[in-house]
């Protein structure tokens, strides 16, 4: 099963207290199609300027996507600018030039409408509604979102609170939407606008995952020494959760698929932060994958009260 993805597509530059880089592949489309694509096939709806490097889009390729969905219109790639300070937690944005971003218009090809699995990176929430009306009998839509949506369009993303399945967001951004300091309640808070499932993320921290009833998991992250550009690491969480959960279902999404799904989203943003942009991505292995999500579960496994 494939998962279909839509989201910003961009040239990031980014400083950290230790090197800066220029004109880096990013955007949220970027990190969830490239993430969910070491698990399912990928189709992937964004859009570029004609300034984009074609090398970007031979990467793409080369991770078996379907471009169909890739828009490249006159003008200059989206461009974002964010600096990290020494606690990596933190980060502030430089620079946004929307540029052919301003205009898009996430049209899918007919082919796309049929899309079962649905990730909806983070772009504004009128367009992730647009999106949505356009796929005829979706089975798990997933969305991310963030809190420049809430501080602008607060409708829109409360509209479409009620037609996804699951929603991923970070630890202030699940504060802000709900107006708690605990993110227990504010997650229980965010199920009743909509999602079933609800993952909060916590930066290098892990993440709560609240699923139906009293059903949830508390996932760690996995313990980095060195941690080179945090840009992405929640996209990529989110494509390795969708991308995983498209290939393990045929029938309906469970709780303890998405629990497995949360570890693989961790186990591959834990790689994409090792290096810049998506550098790391280039040269994971499923080897990888499946070595890290081993010692991620020794690490993290208690034993049973005797
Ligand atoms: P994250 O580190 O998960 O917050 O994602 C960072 C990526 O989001 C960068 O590659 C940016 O290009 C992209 N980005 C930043 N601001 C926006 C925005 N307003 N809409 C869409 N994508 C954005």
């Amino acid at each position: 099963m494939s998962v279909l993805v839509v989201g910003s597509i961009a040239l990031d530059t980014v400083k950290t207290p230790f090197e800066e880089h220029a004109d880096l592949l990013g955007g949220s489309a970027s990190y969830c199609a490239v993430a969910a694509s070491f698990f399912s096939p990928v189709k992937l709806v964004g859009v570029v300027g004609d300034d984009f490097p074609k090398q970007h889009v031979d990467f793409f390729r080369d991770r078996n996507m379907d471009l169909a969905g890739l828009q490249t219109v006159a003008g200059k790639t989206f461009r974002w600018s964010g600096e990290y300070m020494l606690d990596m937690n933190v980060r502030e944005t430089r620079s946004v030039e929307l540029n052919v971003f301003e205009h898009f218009n996430p049209v899918l090809p007919a082919e796309y409408t049929d899309s079962k699995f649905i990730l909806l990176g983070n772009i504004g929430p009128n367009l992730q509604n647009h999106v949505l009306d356009q796929v005829k009998a979706p089975q798990f839509i997933i969305a991310d979102t963030m809190d420049l949506w809430m501080n602008i369009a607060m409708d829109e993303l409360k509209r479409l609170l009620t037609r996804i399945d699951m929603l991923i967001l970070n630890d202030g951004e699940a504060r802000q939407l709900t107006q708690q300091t605990s993110l227990v309640k504010a997650g229980q808070q965010i199920q009743q606008m909509g999602p079933k499932y609800v993952a909060i993320k916590k930066g290098e921290h892990g993440c709560l995952l609240f699923g139906p009833g009293t059903r949830f998991f508390s996932c760690g992250a996995y313990p980095l020494e060195d941690v080179h550009d945090p840009t992405g690491a929640g996209d990529t969480f989110a494509g390795g959760v969708a991308g995983y959960l498209a290939n393990t279902n045929q029938g309906e999404v469970t709780f303890e698929d998405i629990r497995k799904a949360v570890v693989f989203g961790s186990v591959l943003a834990s790689y994409n932060v090792e290096q810049f942009s998506l550098e790391r991505m280039r040269t994971l292995t499923q080897q990888d994958i499946q070595d890290r999500y081993e010692s991620f579960r020794l690490f993290s496994q208690f034993e049973v009260l005797t």
